[in-house]
C-alpha cells in the first residue's frame, strides 16, 4: 500500500491543495457553479475557447463526461455557424 496526503499529491502533481478531482464535488461547485457561474457552458472567455476536464461540470473522474460535454457544446456552436462535421467529413 502506498498512502499520499494532499500536500503530497499537490507538490506531486501539481493539483491545487491536492484535491484530486480539481475542486470538491459540492453542489455549490456543480452544475451551473463549475468552474465558476457564468461559464459552466465550456464556454471560455475567449471567443472560440473551450474548457473541459475536472474543473468543468460533472467534475473528476476517469469518465470523460466534461469532454463529451464540452464536444457538444463545440459541435453546437459550430452548427450555428453553418458547419457540420457529419457533412465535411461524410460521417
Ligand atoms: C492520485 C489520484 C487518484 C485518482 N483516483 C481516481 C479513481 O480511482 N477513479 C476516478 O474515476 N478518478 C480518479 N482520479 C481522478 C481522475 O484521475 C481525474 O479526475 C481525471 O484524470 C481528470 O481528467 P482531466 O482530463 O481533467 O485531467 P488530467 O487527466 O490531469 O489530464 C490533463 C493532461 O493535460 C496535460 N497538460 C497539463 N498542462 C499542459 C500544457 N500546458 N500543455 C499540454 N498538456 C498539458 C497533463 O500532462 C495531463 O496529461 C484520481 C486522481 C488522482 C490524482
Amino acid at each position: 500500500m502506498e498512502t499520499r496526503s494532499p500536500w503530497d499529491i499537490e507538490n506531486e502533481a501539481g493539483l491545487t491543495e491536492g484535491n484530486i478531482f480539481q475542486g470538491e464535488l459540492t453542489m455549490d461547485q456543480l452544475i451551473f457553479n463549475r468552474p465558476v457561474p457564468g461559464y459552466a457552458q465550456y464556454r471560455a472567455p475567449i471567443a472560440g475557447m473551450y474548457m473541459c476536464g475536472s474543473s468543468t461540470h460533472p467534475g473528476g473522474g476517469v469518465m470523460g463526461a466534461p469532454g463529451a460535454n464540452a464536444a457538444r457544446e463545440i459541435l453546437r456552436d459550430l452548427r450555428i455557424k453553418g458547419f457540420d462535421p457529419r457533412e465535411e467529413h461524410d460521417l
